[in-house]
């Protein structure tokens, strides 16, 4: 057995969250994002998780040629689209929804052969990051109509403030959307996470037909809230992602002893500290700070010291019980992702995201 880190990934939890977020939307059809390596949880095993979603997302041409090599046949959404016309090609092999964003990746469908790709034309309502302006997007609608390689174009954009339930700029941005979409009889997609359970009436989702929205969800697939003040379970969510390792060993510390590189943590009594075997080389990040909360033997215990890259030391506590080989784990129950983030001023999804999968992962069943 090995005693390195590794990730459990629940697929029971991750089948509870697809169906939760299935009935927030209320009709509307699911494309399930699943970039970097699905959130760090493993692209085939959450793709083989998800037996019900009407599609996936994938930020990479990569991505989405290791789903089609492991025989995933369902739609499939680039979210970035092309930048050339060797991708394009590739992609429409692959048989991939192509998001365009800009002009260019207009003209490279415009120059190319034949085909039959679904085009999701990105239209920028505030968020200025990807799309065009929506003053041209009927333009750029009728353009790719014409386009040989097209034959469906659909409306998408996406939200910036989504996470602040009273942020008045996600309402400027849906009632933009709403404006380009209101003359369109084709499919729309505007709701990532934090839209399809913070802004189901906005988005349409509370609405009696829902037949051509499409929502996509990443975080909240993943079990973790994308509200910062809140948690996954507070939304009835259930975290996939288990990090855990293992105690490597155990020593005593005297009052004014300093642990780890730089010594930048001292023992202000005589303790016991636990060498647990993971660090930053495993996806545990070395910005996490002394006293960040860590669960040995199912008690909490504040890591001490830097992180190194292989290991991390915690302070079990005086007379603490625990022995090499006991369990630790870095988050999952009991422990959210989203309060060791918010120790470091950071968000679960660049935590969940790092992992490294440098021992084999454990893939637990529904
Ligand atoms: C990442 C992403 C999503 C998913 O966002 P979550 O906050 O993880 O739900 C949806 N749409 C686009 C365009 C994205 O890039």
């Amino acid at each position: 057995m090995s005693f390195g880190a590794r990730i459990r990934i629940r697929l029971g939890a991750l089948q509870h969250n697809f169906s939760l977020l299935k009935d927030a939307a209320g009709g509307a059809r699911i494309c399930a994002v699943i970039k970097a390596n699905a959130f760090g949880h493993g692209l085939l095993a959450v793709v083989r998780g998800l037996p019900e979603t009407d599609s996936f997302a994938v930020a990479r041409l990569s991505e989405a040629r290791m789903l089609r090599d492991n025989g995933i046949e369902k739609p499939v959404v680039l979210l970035a689209g092309v930048m050339s016309a060797d991708d394009l090609q590739v992609a429409l092999q692959l048989d991939c929804e192509l998001v365009v964003h800009d002009r260019p990746q207009l003209e490279l469908l415009e120059a190319s052969g034949p085909g039959a790709a679904t085009v999701w034309l990105k239209v920028d309502t505030g968020m200025h990051r990807l799309g065009i302006d929506p003053s041209d997007a009927s333009s750029y609608l009728a353009r790719l109509r014409a386009c040989r390689a097209v034959r469906e174009v659909r409306l998408m954009s996406h939200l910036a403030n989504a996470d602040n339930t009273a942020d008045p700029m996600t309402t400027r941005q849906l009632q933009s959307f709403n404006r380009v979409t209101a003359d369109f009889a084709g499919d729309i997609s505007v709701a990532n996470s934090a839209a399809i359970l913070g802004w189901r009436e906005a988005c349409g989702l509370t609405s009696a037909d829902t037949s051509r929205i499409w929502v996509r969800p990443g975080i909240a697939l993943y079990g973790i809230s994308p509200f910062p003040k809140r948690r996954g379970a507070d939304l009835g969510l259930r975290p996939v992602m288990q990090f855990e390792s293992h105690l490597i060993a155990v020593k005593p510390v005297r009052k004014g002893d300093a642990v780890g590189y730089g010594g930048t943590w001292k023992a202000h009594h005589d303790t016991i500290i636990g060498i647990v075997s993971a660090g930053y080389g495993d996806g545990y990040p070395r910005f996490l700070p002394s006293g960040t909360p860590i669960l040995v033997n199912g008690r909490r215990v504040p890591l001490v010291g830097i992180v190194s890259m292989d290991m991390l030391a915690v302070d079990l506590g005086p007379g603490a019980p625990d022995q090499p080989a006991d369990t630790v784990i870095l988050w999952g129950d009991e422990l959210p992702a989203e309060e060791v983030a918010a120790c470091a001023g950071t968000i679960a999804y660049q935590l969940i995201c790092g992992v490294t999968h440098r021992e084999t992962s454990e893939i637990i069943p529904a």
